[in-house]
């Protein structure tokens, strides 16, 4: 058969971008190394924040409310209204001054979205387990809220399969090339040789071997999450006495957490934003030391006293970061049957929906609706001397 579209990775991106073309009647063959909603690459941890009002740029935020309108559709063909996508509210906590705060007041007046500003006593008063010992402020955003990044990338690759879409798990592709006069593309994997149209590469922390001819100058870095069972019981820390949250003690410490999980395994998850050292998928140190945490704990204890208390449990995962933390989205600068999606910088798991909309549309039109300038993959290219 002659597909239409090859996706390569069948992560966050990839999966939605396969559900996008099969929606539309396109034939699609993916292809993932590992299993649907695998725990390996940057898509697992069981929870990831959603928010509007995005302090890190302005431009961001149509893409985000068409994101959490094709959450919803996903439920919506999922048979599972309401369950992917859990509304908790969130606190953009900071200086007046700081990129979290004044950044997402920022977003939140130009697009008019819902929100309100807390003083430190209201902060504490309203939500009385944060206690921050610094002077700071807390944008409240209404719509913030919770997705599940394993169960997503599962609905999204069952809902492309059930609307057609031909998805080969466990079959790592080798190498693919683009046929030179730009009709097509050929893909190798460890079992055979397809050919298509178009081809969408979203490959993760991946990207950079399989996009090597651009030289792409991402980084992967390893980050960890971990789980503390809160002093006084997880019980309190439910949403929306207790909303997820983000704050920035200073330009370098930006602390983040959820409203406790359901479940035996419960606890509230925290990690510091943009805290690791450099790796690679084959290098990444997997096992997380108890005494890591203890690192950490104090940042945590610094905002809510409760979270000094005793890890549960932690896993690692991957960032894949550009020098200016903005995604690489768009047609590749050599071969424009070929779209890619890498670097989402450690944020991009929100717009997983959008971009796959934005990627079907590259892939299927050669051009999206949508604003993808700021993503522009040659904007890291070196110019040509001509
Ligand atoms: C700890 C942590 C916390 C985060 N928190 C948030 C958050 O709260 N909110 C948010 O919006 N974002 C967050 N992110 C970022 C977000 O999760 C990522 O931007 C997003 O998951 C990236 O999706 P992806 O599809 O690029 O990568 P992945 O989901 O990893 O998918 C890439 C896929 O390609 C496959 N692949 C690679 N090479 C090949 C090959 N040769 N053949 C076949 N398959 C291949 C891989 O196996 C993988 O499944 C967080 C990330 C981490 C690590």
């Amino acid at each position: 058969m002659i597909y239409d579209t090859i996706v390569i990775g069948l992560g966050g991106m990839g999966s939605a971008t396969a559900y996008q073309l099969a929606r539309r009647g396109k034939r699609v063959l993916g292809f993932e190394q590992y299993t649907s909603g695998h725990t390996l690459g940057s898509s697992h941890g069981e929870s990831r924040i959603i928010r509007q009002a995005y302090f890190e740029g302005v431009e961001y935020v149509p893409l985000l409310l068409r994101a959490y309108e094709l959450w919803q559709q996903l439920e919506q063909d999922a048979g599972c209204s309401g369950e992917l996508l859990h509304i908790t509210g969130g606190l953009m906590i900071g200086a007046a001054e700081s990129a979290t705060f004044a950044g997402s007041l920022h977003s939140a007046t130009t697009h008019h979205l819902p929100h309100e500003v807390l003083e430190l006593a209201d902060l504490r008063r309203r939500f009385p387990l944060f206690q921050p010992q610094q002077p700071l402020l807390a944008l409240y955003e209404h719509n913030a809220g919770v997705l599940h990044p394993e169960r997503t990338v599962q609905t999204h690759n069952a809902q492309a399969q059930r609307f057609g879409a031909d998805l080969h798990f466990a079959e790592p592709v080798q190498h693919w090339h683009a046929h030179p006069d730009g009709s097509g593309v050929t893909v190798q994997t460890t079992r055979g040789s397809y050919t298509a149209n178009t081809l969408v590469i979203s490959g993760g922390a991946w990207a950079a071997r399989l996009l090597a001819d651009l030289e792409l100058p991402l980084v992967v870095e390893r980050q960890v999450m971990y789980w503390v069972q809160p002093q006084g019981g997880a019980a309190a820390f439910a949403a929306p006495n207790f909303p997820l949250f983000i704050a920035e003690l200073s330009p370098d410490v930006q602390p983040y957490g959820f409203p406790a999980q359901d479940g035996p395994d419960g606890g509230v998850k925290v990690a510091l934003f943009r805290d690791g050292p450099p790796c690679t998928p084959e290098t990444l140190e997997r096992n997380v030391a108890p005494t890591e945490f203890d690192r950490l704990r104090g940042y945590f204890a610094a905002l809510i006293p409760a979270l000094d208390a005793p890890l549960l449990r932690a896993t690692a995962c991957m960032y894949t970061t550009t020098p200016d933390e903005h995604f690489i989205v768009g047609l590749h600068p050599h071969h424009p049957q070929v779209a890619v999606a890498a670097g989402f910088s450690g944020h991009g798991y929100k717009f997983c929906s959008v971009m796959g909309e934005v990627l079907a549309d590259l892939a299927s039109a050669g051009s999206t609706h949508h604003p993808i300038e700021l993503f522009a993959p040659h904007r890291f290219m070196a110019p040509t001397a001509d």
